[in-house]
């Protein structure tokens, strides 16, 4: 089941983007772009990297080997295969080592990659995974705070987004309650 639920919208020229959060599969949505929390290889995974790559088929593997990996911190675009998104942008988040071994920032460079290949490509819509929140280890109530701080400061910072939609797509009820606390505490 899918439940979808409008928390927020961020008033930019010339439009609204609005934030929305989802319990649901990433690979379902009909977006621009679905985000990967890949890891540096870019080759596959588990968690939503392997369920990723199985929806998209073997194109989307093909085409990663010829990326030469990503660094923790960055991302890099592909194409979506047979998704019913027309890209997908493999973002690698940092490995929790505790909190101190630069984490947090890593985390937040992550997603400003994404935004920064969103806003090239001028992408209208995007569904953003929990990134290092599985087998990665990062505490999803820290991760979820900046996966929505940094997603509206980088909305905010573009004068010419096109963005119109920014899922943040939940697996779970621990995740969409993490990011339903941080989605509200950002309005106060
Ligand atoms: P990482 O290695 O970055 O921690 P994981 O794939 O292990 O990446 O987990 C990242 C988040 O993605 C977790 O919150 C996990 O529950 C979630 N997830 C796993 N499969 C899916 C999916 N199909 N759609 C959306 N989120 C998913």
């Amino acid at each position: 089941m899918i439940y979808t639920n409008n928390v927020d919208a961020i008033n930019t020229r010339p439009k609204m983007t609005q934030f929305q959060l989802i319990l649901g599969d990433i690979t379902k949505q009909v977006v621009d772009a679905i985000v990967n929390a890949a890891n540096n290889s870019l080759l596959g995974g588990g968690g939503v990297d392997g369920a990723i790559h199985r929806a998209a088929g073997p194109g989307l593997l093909k085409e990663c080997r010829q990326l030469g990996g990503c660094e923790t911190g960055s991302a890099k675009l592909t194409a979506g295969y047979q998704l019913p998104a027309r890209y997908v942008i493999h973002a690698v988040g940092p490995i929790w080592r505790g909190g101190n071994q630069g984490e947090a920032k890593q985390l937040a460079s992550a997603y400003q990659a994404v935004f920064r290949l969103a806003h090239e490509k001028q992408m209208q819509s995007i569904a953003l995974p929990a990134i290092s929140c599985g087998v990665y280890g990062y505490p999803i109530n820290q991760a979820a705070e900046i996966a929505v701080k940094t997603a509206r400061a980088c909305v905010l910072s573009s004068t010419q987004t096109c963005l119109q939609a920014v899922l943040f797509v939940c697996f779970n009820d621990e995740v969409y309650a993490a990011y339903n606390t941080a989605l509200n505490r950002g309005k106060k």
